[in-house]
């Protein structure tokens, strides 16, 4: 498999995924994408309907990996990732009213959805560096979630070293702890004198110092990363064959912050599932459910919500639907991002925006109704929701269609935001057991101020001691 830029000013050839992986954003600014889409046959699907997670996720995720990771080692690494969820069906749907389905992707070590593909992300990583004789080294900042998920992903592997910029002081004490309890030789965690937008203006100014980055071959895995998207594919596949797919259609509705959970669920519909609606929720921070309902796409600042990993300005991946429904005409999408990134206004073609009208849907909840969900779900059905699945299932409940069975992405467990969970229903959420002693954990954490030299240095220092 190889792939193109949606911006598709690339000279060079076309990478493979190996390439894409380990460099995630393409060279001329855009994102990449496959060159051609799968496309799956009922008949093919229908067996994967008997496949366990793991191998279902090899069969998904091969498709995109093409030759550049074989399959056996491919096969290991999903059962080796897959195998230690704590649930047995990784992704087990629950069904929390009539015809609504919770799809539950929070069963992996940091209690987020996220970690459905960043773990299998850090073994693709470590594979593919160990057959180049290469090592890596991933920054990122993070104001909570990302960075746990990548943090637990990576630790203690041989090729990659791993360090996170957190604001001092500005993450709740569960984010921090899962962070800085993470103590692996190869981790790195330096809290920043400064806030979340500093942290992420010094990993920035890192990316763009040249010498760093070629000294201590720096990469990202931020959720722009096409091997994040592949691995969040299959459990859209999963949910749907268990209903009764490809014989029957079902909707999703998906919590949404930086489009790429909904965009696999897009792509799972692409490759051949049959896919009736997909279903956009948002919290205060509605630009995609504005974008749908009046071809708005204009940025505002961001608001903090009980739902921060859906606070955003913009939905990065979204370039990737636009791409597609601009038929891949590369040269018109780059103008287009252009224009919205010097003007804040995106001008989406009329019939770009049907055709995605055609498929989406979107709707936003702000606090007040979220809690509100949350309460109404816990009396009714007794499913404790977190804030950002209890919008993916408000979404899912407003645009359920009889005879449809609409599935609703489950992002985050309950226990990593208790305090909207005790405010909603006066419950007090327990971490799961193997997270029970996380307030008693050492932490290892390095203090840094809010400057480029000192960052540096702290990760020269590292590098250099590990
Ligand atoms: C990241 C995240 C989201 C948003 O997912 P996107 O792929 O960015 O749209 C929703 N809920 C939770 C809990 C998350 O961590």
């Amino acid at each position: 498999m190889h792939y193109r830029s949606t911006r598709g000013t690339e000279l060079s050839d076309s990478p493979g995924f190996a390439d894409i992986l380990l460099s995630g954003l393409a060279g001329d600014g855009g994102l990449y994408m496959p060159e051609a889409w799968p496309e799956l046959s009922p008949a093919v699907l229908r067996e994967w309907r008997a496949l366990p997670y793991a191998d279902l996720a090899t069969e998904t995720i091969g498709l995109f990996t093409g030759d550049d990771i074989a399959r056996p080692a491919l096969q290991e690494m999903c059962r080796d990732v897959y195998g230690t969820f704590r649930h047995q069906a990784v992704a087990p749907l629950c069904e929390v009213e009539d015809g609504l389905f919770a799809l539950e992707l929070f069963h992996g070590p940091t209690l987020a959805f996220k970690d459905m593909a960043m773990q299998l992300l850090g073994r693709m990583f470590q594979h593919v560096l160990q057959q180049r004789g290469q090592r890596a080294t991933i920054i990122g900042a993070t104001s909570g979630d990302t960075g746990s998920a990548a943090l637990e992903a990576f630790r203690g592997l041989e090729n990659v070293s791993i360090v996170i910029l957190h604001p001092e002081g500005r993450t709740s004490e569960v984010q921090r702890r899962q962070m800085t309890s993470v103590t692996d030789g190869n981790v790195l965690n330096i809290a920043v004198e400064g806030d979340f937008d500093l942290c992420q203006d010094l990993v920035k100014a890192m990316f763009a110092d040249e010498a760093f980055r070629r000294e201590v071959g720096l990469s990202a895995v931020n959720s722009i990363n096409w091997a994040r998207i592949a691995a969040q594919i299959p459990y859209y596949f999963r949910a749907a064959l268990a209903l009764g797919g490809p014989d029957r259609e079902v909707s999703f509705a998906v919590p949404t912050g930086n489009f790429g959970n909904i965009l696999a669920a897009w792509s799972a519909r692409r490759m051949g599932l049959p896919v009736r609606r997909l279903c956009v929720g948002s919290n205060q921070n509605d630009i995609l459910t504005r974008f749908l309902l009046n071809n708005d796409m204009s940025m505002r600042n961001v608001e903090p919500s009980l739902s921060p990993s859906m606070d955003i300005q913009v939905s990065s991946n979204f370039e990737r639907l636009l791409f597609e429904m601009l038929d891949r005409d590369a040269a018109r999408c780059s103008a287009i991002m252009k224009e919205f990134r010097a003007t804040g206004h995106m001008a989406v073609p009329h019939d770009a925006w049907q055709a995605m009208r055609d498929v989406f849907e979107g709707t936003a909840f702000d606090d007040a109704q979220t809690l509100e969900a949350m309460k109404t779900f816990h009396d009714q059905s007794r499913y404790l929701a977190d804030p950002h699945t209890a919008i993916g299932l408000a979404t899912g409940a407003r645009f359920r269609e009889a005879g449809i069975p609409m599935i609703a992405a489950a992002t985050a467990h309950p226990a990593k935001f208790p305090d909207a969970v005790r405010q909603a229903t006066g419950l007090e959420p327990s971490l799961p057991p193997h997270l029970a002693d996380l307030f008693s954990r050492p932490e290892r954490c390095t203090r840094r101020p809010g400057e480029l030299a000192a960052i540096e240095e702290a990760v020269r220092a590292h590098l250099h001691r590990a």
